[in-house]
């Protein structure tokens, strides 16, 4: 699930564009788990600097603002701080049903994962998190308006977490264009299944702190869950979620796709919600 991620921050796009990564010689020296099954990895050295100019068109604070002195120490103590880490395994695609998919003795049921994994072959489980060094240095912060810029950091760490893991993946597997999915995002995929991630990872927990609780959400709150899959044709969870007013939108709301797509119908689909 994308676990309540408030992505208060340009299109994904423009974030890469501006902070575009380039530390290959740090991500593959990153540890390798051994696994009777396939192998996973740990990304746990993923450097982390934030783009001020950026950041602050999230926060909409203007050049010459007063608070951009504060913005900028708290900035410092954030960089100083933050360990973004992932964790992702490919993982054989051992069976397809009409609406579930069986992962490497999982079954996972799911038809838009389902109709999304058509071509693929394998596909890639992963945890991305912005850490829990910055959840906790974000509670010790007394004031109200620096906590909530520091919710937005962790947002911009998580983002460089995931990008840590994409470019992984595509330096590692040479997999094409690639695709996310994350249990909760919409209704047809529940916040359950990310039990089944986690099983098929493994120890989440002690390799990068990521823990689920009772209700299935994950902690540190800004985390988020899934499955990778390489695929010709772009998925974004928004093409699927009728939600209104949504900051963090990404790609417009297509109800065509319900049917056109996923062959499911259009009436039975509108109580999609978002992450
Ligand atoms: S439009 Fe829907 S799926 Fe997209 S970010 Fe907003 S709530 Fe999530």
């Amino acid at each position: 699930m994308k676990a309540k991620i408030l992505y208060l921050r340009p299109s994904e796009s423009d974030w890469y564009n501006q902070n575009s990564l380039s530390f290959p010689s740090q991500i593959c020296a990153m540890s390798r788990v051994p696994s009777a099954r396939s192998e996973v990895k740990v990304l746990s050295q993923i450097p982390f600097r934030i783009n001020r100019e950026s950041l602050c068109q999230t926060l909409r604070l203007k050049p010459g603002s007063h608070y951009l002195a504060e913005l900028d120490h708290l900035i410092d103590q954030a960089e100083q701080v933050a360990k973004p880490k992932a964790m992702v395994r490919r993982v054989l695609i051992a069976e397809k049903g009409e609406n579930w998919v069986r992962l490497d003795g999982r079954r996972l049921v799911s038809r838009i994962l389902r109709v999304n994994l058509e071509e693929a072959t394998h596909a890639f489980v992963f945890v991305a998190t912005a850490g829990l060094e910055l959840a906790t240095w974000s509670t010790t912060l007394p004031d109200l308006l620096h906590r909530f810029w520091a919710d937005v950091i962790q947002e911009v760490a998580l983002e460089t977490a995931r990008q840590a893991m994409h470019q992984y993946l595509t330096q590692r597997f040479h997999c094409g264009p690639l695709s996310e999915m994350h249990p909760g995002s919409l209704d047809d995929w529940p916040l359950s299944a990310q039990e089944d991630l986690f099983s098929l990872l493994g120890d989440v927990k002690g390799k990068i702190g990521v823990s689920l609780t009772e209700s299935k959400l994950m902690y540190p709150v800004k985390s988020v869950s899934g499955v990778v899959f390489p695929t010709q044709t772009q998925f974004i969870s928004c093409q699927l979620c009728p939600r209104e007013k949504c900051r963090a939108r990404q790609a417009p709301f297509d109800a065509k796709l319900f049917q056109e797509r996923y062959g499911i119908p259009i009436q039975s689909s509108f109580g999609l919600t978002k992450p």
